[in-house]
């Protein structure tokens, strides 16, 4: 694309050419149609609107030094996208559609595609929704999967910098055996009035406690914590936190480092043990934590007070970016070259 000013992006929404989609009907996935629409025509009583049948994923190609695009462990999305439907009674996609569909769309917005050497990426967002109407509270029996894409900046403009996140117990993003677990649209619904005044306050992000004790970390918003000590990367384990594919795959380099591994649930408290503290997703990859203010316990837990982030964060980050732009070897088979 001539101008486009690539390392001026953001995390936006910008028109592409074309969308793909697929239909479920008559108990069965239809071929795939390429759409060159913004819009969808929905039946007003669609499942999606009433009762939130809706989950969605996300997921980036990388243009490569060498001009190849990369989309980075896809098999993963399309595995947790069925999850997702199971815990909704949706209608599953298989899992070879569910790629079909991302290559298709990636090539055909190719020119969307920003160079190697904006930092930015092409985000993929996938999409399942019940579009069967229903009025009584029941699964539609009619189901659409789509997939656009849109260019983003990179995450950090100024540099991978560390900022603050809050912990405040009058919240709560997802139920202790509700749907934190799955990627549905309702658990961001649940958690914008938390999101919110956590930003007007001048934090990034919530980091939720569990649901049910409020003793034990669960996650940030729309991202998986960890925390490094003593050679050690520990992630929170917990029936609400979202498994994210980033913390996934962040916990294999982790290892491969000779750092040992650690998911288990995490006592508030061993936050003040904490080398360095992080959030980890697809957005920023991992976005380091300057401090974590428990505001109800008026306390603060400092890692950083240079804006810079610690040595761990800064080689887990500089190893799975290099592996997704191709800068780095594949020895996991996590990349697809599909351009
Ligand atoms: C998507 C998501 C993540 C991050 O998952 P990735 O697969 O790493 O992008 C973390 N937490 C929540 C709640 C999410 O929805």
């Amino acid at each position: 694309m001539e101008n486009m000013n690539w390392s001026d992006l953001t995390f936006g929404y910008i028109k592409t050419d074309y969308n793909v989609r697929c239909y479920y009907r008559d108990g069965k996935w239809g071929e795939l149609e390429v759409s060159s629409s913004e819009i969808l025509n929905l039946h007003m009583a669609a499942t999606c609107l009433h009762y939130g049948q809706e989950a969605f994923e996300g997921l980036k190609a990388f243009r490569g030094k060498d001009g190849k695009v990369r989309v980075f462990r896809m098999d993963e999305n399309a595995k947790r996208m069925q999850a997702s439907s199971r815990g909704l009674l949706m209608a599953e996609l298989p899992v070879e559609k569910f790629e079909e569909a991302v290559r298709k769309a990636v090539r055909l917005n190719e020119r969307f595609i920003p160079p190697y050497e904006s930092g930015s990426s092409l985000y993929i967002r996938p999409l399942l929704i019940g579009t069967g109407a229903q009025v009584g509270v029941k699964p539609a029996d009619e189901y659409l999967f789509l997939v656009f894409v849109t260019p983003v900046g990179p995450y950090f403009k100024e540099g991978f910098k560390p900022t603050p996140v809050c912990i405040m117990r009058e919240y709560d993003r997802a139920a202790p055996h509700g749907t934190g677990n799955i990627k549905a649209g309702g658990n961001y619904g649940a958690s914008l009035v938390a999101g919110n005044k956590a930003k007007e306050a001048g934090y990034s992000a919530v980091l939720y406690l569990d649901p049910r004790e409020k003793k034990y970390l669960d996650e940030c918003g729309p991202a998986n914590f960890f925390g490094i000590k003593d050679n050690c990367y520990i992630t929170p384990q917990s029936t609400s936190i979202l498994p994210s594919i980033t913390n996934m795959s962040l916990m294999q380099l982790a290892e491969d480092m000779g750092l040992t591994v650690e998911r288990r649930s995490v006592p508030v408290e061993e936050l003040a043990t904490f080398e360095e503290a992080a959030e980890c997703g697809t957005a920023a990859v991992i976005a380091p934590l300057s401090r974590i203010d428990d505001l109800d316990e008026n306390k603060s837990y400092v890692y950083s007070t240079d804006g810079k982030p610690g040595p761990v964060c800064e080689k887990l980050y500089k190893k799975l970016r290099g592996i997704q732009y191709g800068d780095e070897p594949d020895t996991h088979g996590w990349v697809q070259v599909v351009l």
